[in-house]
């Protein structure tokens, strides 16, 4: 009985279907409770619904509360289900993880990974990142893999070789035909729940960085996109889209807030 309420997995992304469409993400983080989550929901489901493609990625709690939320209100093809992290191993004695066959079964369409906040507190390695990726890849699970430097790395000038390193770990492992098949937030350290945002032109050099090491490696450079994440607002979003490689934000603190996050997500066109 559970297994029918939950209704199963939904149709994977495809990549044919992204051609850049712009995509703005919401990571809710360690944030909620059972009233507010539900709150949020019905206010998304409220809104009109913007013509970019709109995300939600609830703490794995909260995951299947979301899903039902969005599917009682038929909205669960327009706002997307995804989690904040997935296990790199299939299944088994990782106490603690969720694995990626299991975000699929509770409908989620995407995951992030390699969050900065994941790379600091938990340690994660561009290498473990690159497994995560795989092990999605295997199911249908459309990654969000997470990039960016450091202030420290920003001032002594490393900033466009550690970009380069970490989306090296992944040239490594994800074969040519699978670039295309996930998406890329570059999230400055220093602009993320700082209240700081990168500038749009300071974002877009990165992005167009990004771009061609996309181009490089991968046959499908449109069906990857490049989200920008770093203390986005309804006030800073507009000028930040306007640039040719930012195709949409990751945004957390106003996530929180529905009228910050459609609005956002507005301008993102
Ligand atoms: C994030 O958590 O990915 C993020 C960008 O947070 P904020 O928008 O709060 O800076």
């Amino acid at each position: 009985r559970f297994a029918a309420a939950l209704a199963g997995p939904l149709e994977s992304v495809s990549s044919g279907d992204i051609m850049r469409r712009p995509l703005v993400a919401g990571n809710w983080k360690m944030n909620g409770t059972v009233t507010s989550v539900d709150a949020l929901v019905t206010g998304l489901v409220s809104a009109d619904s913007p013509s970019c493609e709109l995300l939600v990625c609830p703490p794995s709690v909260f995951l299947a509360q979301v899903r039902a939320g969005l599917s009682v209100a038929g909205h669960e093809e327009e706002i997307g289900l995804g989690a904040q992290d997935v296990s790199q191993h299939e299944s088994g004695a990782f106490t603690g993880e969720n694995s990626a066959d299991m975000l699929v079964e509770f409908g989620c369409r995407y995951v992030l990974i390699g969050h900065s906040e994941r790379r600091q507190y938990h340690g994660e390695s561009d290498e473990a990142v690159a497994a995560k990726v795989e092990r999605c890849l295997a199911v249908g699970l459309r990654p969000i893999v997470c990039i960016g430097e450091t202030l420290e790395q920003r001032r002594n000038g490393s900033m466009l070789a550690i970009i380069a390193q970490q989306l090296g770990a992944l040239a490594q492992t994800v074969a040519r035909e699978d670039w295309g098949r996930f998406d890329i937030a570059y999230e400055p350290v220093w602009a993320i729940g700082t209240g700081e945002s990168a500038s749009p032109e300071q974002a877009q050099e990165v992005h167009a960085m990004v771009r061609s090491t996309i181009t490089d490696h991968g046959d499908s450079e449109d069906c990857t996109r490049i989200l920008y994440g770093g203390s986005v607002n309804d006030d800073n979003a507009k000028a930040l889209f306007e640039m040719a490689d930012i195709d949409g934000a990751l945004v957390g603190g106003a996530s929180l807030n529905v009228q910050s996050f459609i609005s956002i997500a507005e301008s993102a066109g």
